[in-house]
Order: structure tokens, then C-alpha cells, then sequence
């Protein structure tokens, strides 16, 4: 065979693999081998598209680029899928296909990801017809410490891989004592078949008597699905997965996250792995060796054989970098006790605010919290409620000071009228007695005159005195039986004469004459002669007073209207207080104290009775009095005081007007 045509085969398999075989032949172009730069051929074991890989050559990127050599070091990366292929003439194939791109000269150094490159290459560097004699070999994520030549072991550095297998099944013995059955989900890579035989070699030294191994092996899920379901009803399962799944359904390789989220469909029980690419899947615990912590070994040793050191003074790594991590939420989902995870477990996925206890003691933070925060909301409302109360008060007292002082002020003016008023007319008296020029009947008017003002003076001390007893609780009632139909009849009667004086029309109208009912006769006098001289007091002359009884089966209802000024709507509520006039000492033009009302809504009161008004301003007021209908018993009848002339009470309680 002629030089020519040995080229020309060289080409067309290098056309082969790069269109048929579908090897990427590298990530930055066919061949960018640079003549200047320090030149590294990175083989990596598996297809491209391989996460645990990736998260290798992103150690490794990252780590030169830091070191900023990435202008010196030109990595040549391929993808070699002889884990999956792993026929003596594929690897044949590849070592010509790699012979033929990187001829002698072009790589500085080699550096191999995984057993299988790993195996090819030891073997290239020792072999004195192949273009990589002699080159130095940098390796990671080799599993098995394979042995070596003494010729090898000048030209080879790199990072083991340490078992794994032992803490992870630690890591499961602590979250899940009571595990009897580890389903281990592999796919055919040789990684998984290391897997297998690492963890055969623990069972059988640590853990044969109390775990059972199912290895479930296939490159696809539904299968691996099949199998895990058929293993749903064995106690104290957990599964472990180790491989990288594709879907007959989907067409695909697929991702971490889907590959956990498919199994935890069709099994609840915990998920373990010991493969990086699952760590951030939804897994509950793993024991792994990140790929970037290799990836940035693998650097520093690259970046020592760029800088000219001998690959033999490079020494191999054996120390341990393999962690275990828990998933916070995984812990709580699958009932795990937070207790049983050390301090030396990385808890991944979990919040700074979260918090790794027992449910238990989360829910009484929590309704500590409450109850605190409860406390305080309490307090606050509490403390506003107070205020709120005590604003009120203040108002209150503020109010009331003022009508004490316009009842001052109201009842200075009504003492100073009447004592005006008596000492005057007995002056008169006195002139004209003194002259001889009086007649009797001068006498008996200005007699009268003297007697009506002294009634109203006694009217004003009654009404103060009685104010202090109810203030006091001291106001005493004298029950009896009687028909309050006449007593009211008897009052209104009465006091025709003094409406008549105004020209006021005054009508009594009943539905009933008798109903005898338990009152004090005295004060519901009162009570019917406040309503009537307030009635009298703001009619004006013409006017009509209306005085009517009505009873329920409960109540005797007795109605008080007038056609007189009328009383504001806004003013209605506050008439029955103590001391309040609708009107103030210059706008008004009747007298008055402004007590009646307050003592009669009293009286009432205290016969469990009620009072209501209607008014409307110059067309008329109604106050409504309700009694209950009731008898006492002979024995109970108090009836030591008794107001017998009822003239004398008209007078005494008509004298203001
Ligand atoms: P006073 O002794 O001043 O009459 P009251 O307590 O009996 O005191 O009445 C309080 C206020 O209610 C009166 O000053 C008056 O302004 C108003 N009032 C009471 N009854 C009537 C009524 N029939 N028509 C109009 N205003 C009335």
C-alpha cells in the first residue's frame, strides 16, 4: 500500500466517526490543537451530554481560568462513548480515529475522565507505535486501583475514587434503622457494573445478615419502574439510584429530575443515591463525590506539567472528598427523625429561615410564637381599648362639668326670680300696709303670689335633693296597689286651670277606667306632671295638649302630646341627661332646671318601666310612658307616705311655669 493511500484510508475514518459514529470530535472545533500553547487531550468515558461529566470539565475550566492560564492551556475535548461500547474493535477504531487527529507531537498531555478512557490510554502511553507514547496521563474518577507498571507509574497521576458504597449505606442505616430490602437502580454503563460489585463486597462484609440487595438493571425506566413496583409491598424498602435512565415512551435520555420524579410516581418509599447528577432531584440522601472538586484537582495537576514539572514527581491522590448530604425536604416528607442526622451531614435545599427539628418541635415554636404574639396583640388592644375608655371618660367628665356649671349658672337664675319675685311683693306689702292703702284682696293676690314663688323654690329643692338620692341609689318608693288610671286622671284634672291660663286646649282621653297596678302614687304624679308642664311650658297660646291611656296585656302606655315648638332631632338623645335644656339661658324662653326629665326617665325606670319620645321641630312633641301591669301583695304595700291633696303637688310641681 502506497503513503498515499494509507492517508486517504486515515481520512475517510476520521469522516466515519465524525459523521456516523456521532463522537463530537471536540466542543471548539475539528482540530484546535495550537502549536504555542500547552495542548491537553480530554477524553472523556462517555457520550457528551453526560451530567456527572460535565460538572468534571466545569471543575476543571473553572479552576485554569482562575489560575489565568486559560490563554496557556488549550484543552481538546472529546467525547468517547467506550463506557457503553466496550468492544476491543470500537476501541480500535477510536485509538486510530484519535492517532490519526492528534498525530505525535500535537498533546502536551492527556487527561482521561473515568475507568474506561482510563484503561485505553495506560496502555497508549506505554506502547511505542502509538502517537501518545510517552505522554503524560492525568486521570479522575477512576474507581479501582488498577495495577500498574513501573514504566506507567512514571508517565501516570491522577485522582482515585475512593468506595463509596460504605457510607452510603451508613448514611441509610441511620435514617431508616429498620431497612431490610435496598433496591440499587443501574444502568449497563461500567460505572454501575463498579457499582454493583463494590457494594456485593460490602454486603457480604457488613450487612449480609440484616439487607437484602435487588439490583434492578436496564438503560430504560419503564423497565427499572417494572421492577421497583413489584418490590412495593416488601417492608422497610429503600431504592438507590445509581445509573442515568432513558425513556422508551419519551424517545430520550432523561433528566435528574424527571428519572425521581417517575419513581417517586409509583413508590413512596426513600430514594438514595450516589450519583452527583441526583443530588438536587427530590432524593433524600447521598454520598457523593462532586465532580467539580476532581475537575479542579485534575487542573492543578495539568496546570504543574504545564509549568514544566515531570508527571513523575506528581503524586496520585487518595484522600477522601466524598460528603454526605440529606435533602431538608425530603427529611419531613419521608418521616425521617432529625435527630438521626450528625452534625458532619450537609443538609441541602434548606432555607436559611428553616429550621432542622423535630415536627414536634417546630409546632411548639410556633404556638409559642403565637401564644407571644397573641400576647402582645392583647396587650396592644388591651392598651387602645383603655385609652379609648379613658378618652371617653374624659370626655364624659368633660361634659358633664360643663352642664354642672350651666345648671349653676340656670339655677341661680331660677332661685334668683323667685326670691326676687317674694321679697318685691312683700315690700309692696309692706308700703302699702304701712300707707293703709291695701285691701284684702290686694292681700290674698300678692299672698298668692309670694306662695306660688315659694312653691317654685321648693319645687327646685325637691328636685335637687331627689338628683343626689338617685345619684346615690337613695330614692325610696312607696308601693301599693291602686288604679293608676284615676291617678293619672286625677293629676291631668288638675292641671286644666293652668293650661287654660295659656288658652292651651287639654284633653284626656282612656281606653280603660280601671287597672289597678302596683306603683308610688307620689311619683308617677310627678312623672304625669313633669310631661304635662313641660307640655304647657313649650305650647304656645292656642295650643293643644293631648293626655291619652292605652294598655297591652303588660303595659298601661301613657301618651303625652302637645302641638308645641318641638324638640331638635340631634337633641332628642340627650334630654333625659341631667341638667340639659335644648335651649341655654338667653335663647330660652321658658324656665326650667333641666332635672325633670332626667328624674322622671328614673321613675320610671325603677318601676321597669320605659320612656320614648317623638318630636318635631314647631309641629309637636309625644312622650310615651310604659308601666307594667302588675299587683303586690298586701304585706308588701308601703304606703307610710301619702301624697293626699292633689292640688298641693300641682302647685308645688307647675310653680315654673
Ligand atoms: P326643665 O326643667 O328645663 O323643663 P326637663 O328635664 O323637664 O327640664 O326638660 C329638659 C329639656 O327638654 C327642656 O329644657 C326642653 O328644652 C326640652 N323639652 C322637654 N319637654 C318638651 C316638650 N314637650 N316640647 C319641647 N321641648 C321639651
Amino acid at each position: 500500500m502506497t503513503n498515499i493511500c494509507k492517508v486517504a484510508i486515515t481520512f475517510v475514518f476520521v469522516l466515519f466517526f465524525a459523521f456516523f459514529i456521532r463522537i463530537p470530535i471536540n466542543v471548539y472545533g475539528m482540530d484546535n490543537s495550537v502549536e504555542d500553547v500547552f495542548n491537553v487531550l480530554v477524553v472523556n468515558s462517555y457520550e457528551q451530554g453526560n451530567d456527572w461529566e460535565k460538572y468534571i470539565l466545569e471543575g476543571l475550566e473553572s479552576t485554569i481560568k482562575s489560575e489565568n492560564h486559560e490563554n496557556n492551556i488549550n484543552l481538546n475535548i472529546e467525547y468517547l462513548d467506550i463506557d457503553s461500547k466496550n468492544s476491543e474493535e470500537y476501541i480500535d477504531s477510536v485509538k486510530k480515529m484519535l492517532g490519526a487527529k492528534y498525530p505525535k507531537g500535537k498533546i502536551d498531555a492527556i487527561y482521561v475522565i473515568y475507568d474506561a478512557a482510563y484503561e485505553v490510554f495506560a496502555k497508549e502511553i506505554v506502547n511505542k507505535n502509538s502517537p501518545f507514547y510517552h505522554i503524560p496521563l492525568v486521570f479522575s474518577g477512576v474507581n479501582k486501583k488498577v495495577s500498574i507498571s513501573s514504566e506507567q507509574e512514571k508517565h501516570i497521576a491522577g485522582i482515585y475514587s475512593l468506595n463509596h458504597s460504605l457510607n452510603l449505606f451508613t448514611l441509610i442505616k441511620n435514617l431508616n434503622p429498620d431497612v431490610e430490602n435496598v433496591n440499587v437502580l443501574l444502568d449497563s454503563s461500567s460505572y454501575c457494573e463498579a457499582i454493583k460489585n463494590e457494594i456485593d463486597k460490602l454486603i457480604k462484609a457488613y450487612f449480609e445478615e440484616d439487607i437484602r440487595i435487588n439490583y434492578i438493571k436496564n438503560d430504560y425506566m419503564e423497565y427499572i419502574i417494572d421492577k421497583v413496583e413489584k418490590t412495593n409491598n416488601k417492608e422497610n424498602t429503600v431504592n438507590i439510584i445509581s445509573g442515568q435512565f432513558k425513556s422508551i415512551y419519551l424517545n430520550k435520555i432523561l433528566d435528574p429530575k424527571e428519572t425521581v420524579d417517575i419513581i417517586k410516581k409509583h413508590t413512596s418509599e426513600p430514594i438514595y443515591t450516589n450519583n452527583q447528577i441526583y443530588l438536587n432531584a427530590g432524593i433524600l440522601g447521598a454520598y457523593i463525590e462532586k465532580g467539580q472538586d476532581l475537575g479542579k484537582l485534575a487542573a492543578k495537576m495539568l496546570l504543574r506539567l504545564e509549568d514544566g514539572e515531570s508527571i513523575y514527581n506528581i503524586k496520585s491522590d487518595n484522600s477522601e472528598r466524598a460528603a454526605t448530604y440529606v435533602d431538608y425536604n425530603s427529611i419531613y416528607k419521608y418521616n425521617i427523625s432529625p435527630l438521626n442526622i450528625g452534625e458532619s451531614i450537609e443538609v441541602i435545599n434548606k432555607k436559611p429561615y428553616q429550621l432542622l427539628a423535630p415536627v414536634w418541635v417546630k409546632i411548639s415554636i410556633v404556638f409559642i410564637l403565637f401564644v407571644f404574639l397573641f400576647g402582645i396583640v392583647e396587650n396592644i388592644y388591651i392598651y387602645r381599648k383603655n385609652k379609648k375608655i379613658e378618652e371617653n371618660e374624659k370626655k364624659i367628665s368633660k361634659e358633664r362639668e360643663k352642664l354642672v356649671t350651666e345648671f349653676i349658672i340656670n339655677l341661680s337664675h331660677e332661685l334668683r326670680t323667685p326670691i326676687n319675685i317674694i321679697l318685691n311683693t312683700s315690700k309692696i306689702m309692706e308700703i302699702n300696709m304701712s300707707k293703709g292703702t291695701i285691701n284684702n284682696d290686694d292681700i290674698l293676690d300678692k299672698l298668692q303670689n309670694i306662695n306660688q314663688n315659694s312653691y317654685r323654690l321648693l319645687k327646685i329643692a325637691n328636685n335637687i335633693i331627689d338628683l343626689t338620692k338617685i345619684e346615690f341609689n337613695m330614692l325610696e318608693l312607696h308601693i301599693e296597689n291602686c288604679n293608676i288610671v284615676t291617678v293619672v286622671e286625677e293629676i291631668f284634672i288638675s292641671s286644666i286651670d293652668i293650661g287654660k291660663k295659656k288658652n292651651i286646649e287639654m284633653v284626656f282621653d282612656t281606653d280603660i277606667e280601671e287597672i289597678i297596678t302596683a306603683i308610688d302614687v307620689f311619683q308617677i304624679q310627678r312623672v304625669i306632671l313633669n310631661l304635662l308642664s313641660n307640655a304647657i311650658k313649650f305650647t304656645n297660646d292656642g295650643g293643644l295638649i293631648l293626655l291619652s291611656i292605652s294598655h297591652t296585656s303588660e303595659y298601661i302606655v301613657i301618651e303625652v302630646s302637645d302641638d308645641g315648638v318641638g324638640i331638635k332631632k340631634e337633641k332628642l338623645k340627650y334630654i333625659f341627661d341631667n341638667f340639659y335644656q335644648v335651649d341655654n339661658l338667653l335663647t330660652r324662653k321658658s324656665e326650667g332646671s333641666g332635672i325633670g326629665l332626667s328624674i322622671t326617665k328614673y321613675i320610671i325606670e325603677v318601676h321597669n318601666g320605659k320612656i320614648e319620645v317623638e318630636s318635631e321641630i314647631d309641629k309637636g312633641s309625644t312622650f310615651r310612658v310604659y308601666i307594667p301591669i302588675k299587683t303586690i301583695k298586701e304585706d308588701e304595700q308601703n304606703n307610710k307616705l301619702k301624697i293626699i291633696d292633689n292640688s298641693k303637688i300641682v302647685e308645688l310641681e307647675m310653680s315654673d311655669i
